[in-house]
């Protein structure tokens, strides 16, 4: 018994570590929250937390451009086009899907039928619509500057943002109110929560964030340079090396920097016994969404696909979900879901590394089923019927946010506004739902990178043929069997 203990322990010993590491953050956070720390306490705790956050980001620039770079390079055009189509193919058709069962869920269960809630309004004035949207997501793709693009994306919503000075509001609410600086007026959506989210979110030059989509984008167009790319795409492979390894070395640190990023966001919580019967009805709604299409569907489609056990391969996956649960970003957890990939699933490398950083752009299954529960819950608390039409609305339009949706914490709650705007639905309602998003982002979150990873299985699968041997010179490998 003693010897089974230690081999399963060394096959499995980080994601062992990461998994106590959760229990014991929330068990930690609950346990200090009795203890009003003050704002600078909390700041001095959650810093290993942040320091976690602060390794992953630092990977995703190296990580997307040295994967797509030399992934691509080495495709034949007629491999690369086929794998592109099948890829985004696939990507908006689980998406839609993602939307179908949320749809399903909320109209089913009604969580928001029958409620009277409080809403924290502050102002109306014009906000983002679709357009302005669709018009951002374009504009992310052709990055005038490189070099900025690897810092700043542009997001019409969150323009605004840097001009606002923080005022004494309750905290963990988003509060909405037309920005008096901004020259068109748009509308203004602030979370105060305590730092360290508060710097993260509100401060000048903290809010930027990294234009994912530009980045893959270019680097997908250098990696067909053809032979005259011989050389960069050399040091791109020594890159990406490099990040390997390092992620190899950093995720030992990665369990003690969990504890105190999950402790840390329970201390900053609000009181549980605040939130309304009905939100709870939300939140299970969301998660049962989440449980159905990241569980039961995609599986399904996996197994259709690929003929091979889903599960299996979901079990290489667990370190990136734990990594996902812990930092609400789907890019942040790309560089461990890239070593899943390759290290316990054994997914061709070519295809990992292109499916994997345009997934964490654009896939994100688990942000478009909330966003559609979440409109929906919010119609049905205005008492507001909608029709077929706008039902198909909503599922289009959810789609597009969350392809419009960062990598990053909480992101689909500000593209939500696309969503309801596009039905006529207040988007100050937002506040409706914001007391219990961070908790049900790390959920998505984990769906979003459950979803890209199976993805890039089953892409590899279809594709064989185009890779009879993956970059290890090895047989194509078994995964999922
Ligand atoms: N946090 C999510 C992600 O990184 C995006 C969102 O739904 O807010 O995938």
């Amino acid at each position: 018994l003693r010897s089974n203990v230690r081999g399963y322990l060394k096959r499995n010993g980080l994601l062992t570590l990461s998994i106590i590491a959760v229990i014991t953050g929330c068990l930690l956070g609950f346990m200090l929250r009795g203890t009003h720390l003050s704002t600078q306490a909390k700041i001095y705790f959650s810093f290993p937390g942040e320091l976690l956050m602060r390794m992953l980001k630092m990977l995703i620039l190296p990580l997307i451009t040295s994967s797509l770079m030399s992934g691509l390079s080495s495709m034949e055009s007629k491999a690369c086009c086929r794998i592109g189509v099948l890829t985004v193919t696939y990507y908006l058709w689980t998406t839609f899907i993602a939307v179908v069962v949320g749809i399903l869920l909320v109209i089913i269960i009604k969580p928001g039928v029958g409620t009277e809630m409080e809403s924290h309004r502050l102002g109306g004035g014009p906000v983002m619509t679709s357009a302005d949207a669709l018009l951002d997501l374009i504009r992310n793709m052709v990055p005038s500057n490189l070099i900025e693009a690897t810092f700043q994306q542009y997001r019409t919503d969150l323009v605004p943002i840097l001009k606002v000075q923080a005022r004494t509001v309750r905290p963990n609410f988003v509060y909405v109110f037309p920005d008096e600086n901004d020259p068109k007026g748009r509308t203004v959506y602030l979370e105060l929560t305590p730092p360290p989210d508060i710097t993260y979110k509100t401060s000048p030059g903290s809010s930027q964030q990294m234009n994912v989509l530009g980045i893959v984008i270019f680097s997908a167009t250098m990696g067909r340079m053809g032979e005259r790319g011989a050389p960069l795409i050399s040091v791109c492979q020594c890159i990406n090396e490099c990040v390997m390894k390092i992620i190899n070395a950093a995720v030992w640190y990665f369990p003690f920097g969990i504890i105190f990023l999950v402790a840390g966001k329970i201390l900053d919580m609000q009181d549980p016994s605040t939130l309304g019967k009905k939100l709870g009805w939300y939140g299970i709604t969301v998660l049962a969404g989440l449980f159905v299409h990241g569980l039961i569907l995609l599986p399904f489609f996996y197994f259709v696909l690929t003929k091979k056990n889903p599960f299996t391969f979901i079990r290489g996956l667990l370190q990136a979900m734990v990594i996902a649960l812990a930092t609400s970003s789907s890019s942040a957890t790309l560089p461990i879901t890239m070593k899943c990939l390759l290290e316990n699933c054994n997914v061709d490398r070519q295809i990992a590394r292109f499916v994997l950083p345009v997934g964490a752009t654009i896939n994100m299954d688990g942000t478009a089923l909330y966003e559609a529960v979440a409109a929906i819950f919010i119609a049905q608390v205005n008492d507001y019927e909608l029709d077929f039409g706008q039902l198909v609305t909503i599922s289009i339009t959810a789609t597009a946010a969350s392809i419009g949706a960062a990598g990053i914490p909480q992101a689909g709650l500000v593209t939500m506004v696309i969503v309801l705007t596009s039905v006529g639905l207040p988007p100050d309602d937002i506040t409706l739902i914001v007391a219990i998003d961070w908790i049900l982002d790390r959920f998505r979150t984990m769906i979003n990178v459950l979803g890209d990873a199976l993805a890039a299985g089953i892409i590899a699968h279809l594709c064989q043929k185009d890779f009879p041997h993956n970059a290890t010179g090895k047989p194509v490998p078994s995964y999922g069997t």
